[in-house]
């Protein structure tokens, strides 16, 4: 049998513009083997931008990143954050103390800092979800088994000093970023706009690969307000993505259409499903959905991608929901 145990990538570090390095560090998912982290130059510091997970020897993945281009914690001026998902804020607490320099965040960072404030409370409101998505009460309790006490990835709660919202100035040697609300992904995410060199650091907004992934629940509309936020972030017209996973890319604008495409394909793959096989639960329409059964490795990311759809299409009009025992939901075209 093979070896399933999979070699732990290390943190490197690489230089990827005059001012600019790319700090790629190791994430214990299976199919995400590394986050990235940017630091960039600043008078006699960095800014840097992201943080990684954090989990045991964490924190020494970042410094051995950083001395690989001769850049150390210490000197971080000021940390900045695209979004509060555990890959990219998760080290803040350390990073923070070490450096003595501020975070700044978007404001909408709760569907984070609850969970992390109070695990239990977050799993259950968690598996609330999935219970009127029409997830079986055994498979419930063997998540709630799995996900009990369990690690969120993230050191400690930091209070942003600044909050990261439009019109906000982070500026660098490079000269200076601004930020751009790019909610749907996550409620708290933001992308950073260097005007003059036309660079995009886009965090998981817009990614090498195409892989749509929302936090439901959190915000109204999720997949629409990623919609938006691709309407948004094309109109910079950049010519260099520096994203929160993979390797830098410049077809920018590919990638932006690539993902709305895919979206769109998703949507209306969501309508197909309740319209000629519905009242459906989430759980039900998912395989049909994916064309795949559901297995405990995706399914949290499956149903939470289709409620999501589900969602926009009862905002807009066409798919209503229809409470049914014990408050689960089915949803059918309307
Ligand atoms: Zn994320
Ligand atoms: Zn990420």
């Amino acid at each position: 049998m093979a070896d399933l145990k999979r070699k732990r990538e290390l943190g490197r570090g690489e230089r990827v513009l005059p001012g600019v390095w790319r700090l790629r560090l190791p994430l214990p998912w299976p199919g995400v083997p590394h986050c990235n982290a940017w630091a960039i130059a600043s008078g006699d510091g960095i800014v840097l931008v992201d943080t990684g997970m954090h989990e045991p020897g964490s924190m020494a993945q970042l410094d051995r990143a950083m001395d690989m281009v001769n850049l150390r914690v210490e000197t971080v001026r000021l940390l900045v954050c695209t979004h509060a998902h555990s890959d990219h804020v998760g080290q803040a607490k350390p990073i923070v103390e070490r450096a003595g320099c501020e975070l700044w965040l978007h404001p909408r960072h709760e569907h984070l800092t609850q969970t992390a404030f109070d695990p239990d409370t977050a799993l259950e409101r968690r598996l609330e979800v999935a219970r009127t998505s029409g997830v079986p009460a055994a498979a419930l309790d063997a998540y709630r088994e799995r996900r009990k006490g369990g690690d969120y990835g993230v050191a400690g709660i930091v209070e942003p000093a600044r909050d990261l919202v439009d019109g906000v100035e982070v500026s660098t040697d490079l000269g200076t970023w601004r930020v751009v609300e790019t909610p749907g992904h996550a409620p708290s995410h933001v992308c950073l706009w260097q005007p003059e060199r036309r660079l995009l650091i886009s965090g998981d907004h817009l990614l090498g690969r195409v892989s749509p992934y929302y936090d439901y629940g959190w915000s109204e509309d999720p997949a629409g307000e990623f919609l938006t936020s691709l309407d948004r972030v094309e109109d910079l017209d950049a010519r260099l993505c520096l994203s929160g996973h993979g390797r830098t890319f410049s077809d920018v604008a590919g990638h932006i259409a690539a993902n709305r495409t895919l979206v769109h394909e998703r949507i209306a793959r969501v309508l197909d499903v309740v319209t000629y096989d519905g009242p459906l639960t989430a759980f039900e329409a998912v395989p049909r959905v994916f064309g795949e059964p559901l297995t405990p490795l995706n399914a949290n990311w499956w149903i939470s991608e289709t409620l999501c759809y589900l969602r926009h299409l009862e905002v807009t009009g066409r798919v209503v929901r229809e409470p049914g025992d014990g408050g689960v939901e089915a949803w059918r075209a309307a």
